[in-house]
């Protein structure tokens, strides 16, 4: 049964449904039962545990936001939470919840046609196929709008595609992976769901991170990869619908950093009433309180603003510069918060048993990845100026 949240200190919980709160019960006690206990031990040694797949599946968390396979009506609020829960016990399971349902089955149910939809998102959403998104590129990060050097070539029915990515989450055992890439004919960013056995691709593991150690991250090359015009995202014209994809996905990554946040304090709390010095619980110690207390604070701000850019989506009055403020915020209270929740914990909070230490290090790749804080601040000041400041 559902039990509220104590770090969702104003409840912001009680706008979900009944069958919401139910569902989201559900998979808290999965986490709590079976992915809590065993991802330090992934952490440590940087693998992915690919046995949550199914069980994420069979809850419901890969297809909650596509009409083809949502088990029942749901809000943005809703999946915003789920974000939350999953990143409250691991960031790096919420990556690849957000890699392989936000970023590659959103990619095909804003980018395809309605075919390429029956097709591939019922198989996303079982888990059956493990997808990936490929934008980012050695040469191109933030600057992937203009930047892109990957290129497209049409030769009758098929496309062929020639070039490098960087970053891919997943990409190193996914089954798919949603390349874009340049038409070298008219210069437009297209997307393409590109099988990974397809001759030409190959993906290698990127070693030595200490950040998110779990996903499994990958640089790819693309050498004459050849794909038919039936696995060309047949609605995705221009980088504008990248970008569509992206603004539902760093909403997501707003409510994962609210996550991670929680996960760090609730840590620290339950540390800091463990630990005794001078002769009494640290959780007694004035100084320790504030640390305590302004995590809750930068928490339940990011929550109202998260909720609510959430609850904009639902109304679909969301826009580009209303997620990339919620991204840079919250991302930014997020880094702020595990910071102090790690110093309430001592020489204890750098090690991985008392868990703060993962959420510390992991927050950094959250705070720079789909956007970093300042191409995310620069969305928001074109908007309020009319002035863009990209370039
Ligand atoms: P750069 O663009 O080189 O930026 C470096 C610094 O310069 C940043 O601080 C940036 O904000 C700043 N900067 C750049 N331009 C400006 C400017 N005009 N004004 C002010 N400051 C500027 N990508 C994918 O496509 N798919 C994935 O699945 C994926 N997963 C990822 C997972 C992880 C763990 C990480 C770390 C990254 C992932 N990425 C992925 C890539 C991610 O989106 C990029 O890292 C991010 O967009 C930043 O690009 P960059 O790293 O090349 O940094």
């Amino acid at each position: 049964s559902f039990e509220p949240l104590a770090s969702d200190f104003y409840s912001y919980e009680s706008l979900l449904t009944a069958r919401e709160k139910e569902a989201l019960a559900e998979i808290r006690s999965w986490l709590e039962r079976e992915v809590r206990p065993i991802v330090n031990g992934y952490w440590e040694r940087a693998e992915f545990p690919v046995e949550v797949v199914k069980p994420l599946a069979d809850l419901g968390v890969l297809s909650y936001a596509w009409d083809e396979t949502a088990p029942f009506e749901n809000s943005a609020v809703f999946r915003g939470f789920v974000a939350l829960e999953l990143a409250r016990v691991d960031a790096s399971v919420c990556t690849f919840v957000g890699v392989q349902n936000g970023l590659a089955t959103g990619s095909i149910a804003i980018g395809g046609s309605d075919e390429q939809r029956r097709e591939w998102i019922p198989k996303l959403a079982s888990g059956e196929v493990v997808g990936a998104f490929g934008l980012t590129e050695p040469l191109s990060g933030s600057d992937s709008a203009r930047g892109l050097r990957t290129t497209a070539r049409r030769e009758g029915d098929e496309w062929v595609l020639n070039g490098q990515k960087r970053w891919i989450g997943n990409a190193t055992w996914s089954d798919i992976t949603i390349i874009w890439a340049k038409d070298e004919d008219d210069g437009q960013v297209k997307g393409f769901i590109v099988p990974t056995s397809t001759p030409g691709y190959e993906a290698t593991k990127i070693e030595g991170k200490v950040s998110l150690r779990i996903v499994q991250n990958a640089d790819i090359t693309l050498t004459d990869v050849r794909v038919p015009e039936s696995l060309r995202l047949q609605n995705a014209t221009s980088f504008r619908d990248t970008a569509a994809v992206l603004r539902q996905t760093r909403a997501e990554v707003a409510w994962s950093a609210v996550g991670t946040a929680i996960g760090a304090y609730e840590a620290a709390v339950r540390y800091a009433k463990e630990r005794d010095q001078f002769g009494k619980p640290i959780a007694s110690h004035q100084l320790i309180q504030d640390l305590l207390v302004k995590c809750l604070g930068n928490i339940t701000a990011s929550l109202g603003m998260v909720v609510r850019v959430s609850q904009m989506l639902d109304a679909g009055e969301q826009r580009d510069e209303h997620s990339a403020l919620a991204k840079a915020f919250a991302t930014s209270a997020m880094r702020e918060t595990v910071a102090w929740a790690r110093e309430a914990c001592g020489g204890n909070g750098i090690v991985l048993d008392y868990e703060v230490g993962r959420f510390f290090a992991d927050a950094e790749a959250l705070y720079s990845y789909e956007g970093t804080r300042e191409m995310n601040t620069l969305i928001v000041g074109r908007a309020i100026t009319g002035q863009a400041a990209f370039v």
